[in-house]
């Protein structure tokens, strides 16, 4: 499979994630090199990170505000443009029609260059509003581009010129990365409530604490370096490419 490397920096660029945080995680370290290059970076994100604990005392609603605020700060850090928030709840994203729509009339008013998104098609995927994030953001795109959907949206269609699917079940395209990489940890830092869930970092621990901290960034470190070696490049995010959605 033909391997390609570096986009040219788009102009503007639509980010789509299912929860606060998958984002940062799939693609991080391109938008802020992007960001950095002078493109206008938005994030999309789909849910509402309300099950984002493993606390059963916590409180749903207050989950909801922290995470929202985490989100805000970790795009400051990624130098995004801004967050729009559809706010459907954590585990219960389906690709209906509504949603479909909130995320075409994205496309349409940001009118990004470069669309981002879930691999909807890896396979053997736990979470199932990754897959649906991913599906949405796919049919969304078809949506945006064909006037006959959603003409209530008053807006002229928009193609955007490429789609980059993250956590890939096939890579073919690499982004290079290297000072960006410690932008990525900051941002998914930013994401504080999701330290002991999904980072390994014991907040109430402070001597574990740093030591798990240092390993969680480690290992963002390591993943980008094995996503370079198959194209001997130093550090990359990998993503399966769709040109001419
Ligand atoms: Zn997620």
């Amino acid at each position: 499979m033909n391997l390609q490397i570096d986009l040219p920096t788009p102009d503007r660029v639509l980010a789509i994630g299912a929860h606060p945080d998958d984002i940062e995680f799939g693609c991080g370290a391109t938008l802020a090199k992007w960001a950095d290059a002078g493109a206008e970076v938005h994030l999309f994100v789909c849910t509402d990170g309300s099950k984002g604990s493993w606390d059963p005392e916590a409180d749903p609603a207050a989950l909801v505000a922290t995470r929202e605020n985490e989100q805000l700060a970790a795009a400051k850090v990624l130098g995004a443009a801004g967050v729009r928030f559809l706010r459907r709840v954590d585990g219960e994203l389906v690709n209906d029609e509504t949603a479909r729509s909130a995320v075409s009339l994205a496309i349409r008013d940001l009118t990004p260059d470069v669309v981002l998104s879930h691999d909807p098609w890896l396979p053997y995927r736990i979470h199932p509003d990754h897959q649906a994030a991913g599906h949405l953001a796919v049919h969304a795109i078809v949506a945006a581009r064909d006037p006959h959907f959603f003409p209530e949206h008053g807006l002229k269609p928009h193609r955007p010129g490429t789609l980059l699917l993250f956590e890939p079940a096939r890579v073919d395209h690499l982004e290079r990365v290297s000072d960006q990489l410690a932008r990525k940890t900051d941002a998914l830092l930013a994401h504080r409530s999701q330290w002991r869930s999904t980072m390994g970092i014991d907040d109430t621990d402070a001597e574990q604490r740093d030591a798990q901290r240092a390993a969680f960034v480690a290992g963002v470190h390591d993943e980008a370096r094995t996503a370079g070696l198959r194209a001997g490049l130093r550090a990359a995010e990998a993503f399966a490419r769709i040109d001419a959605v």
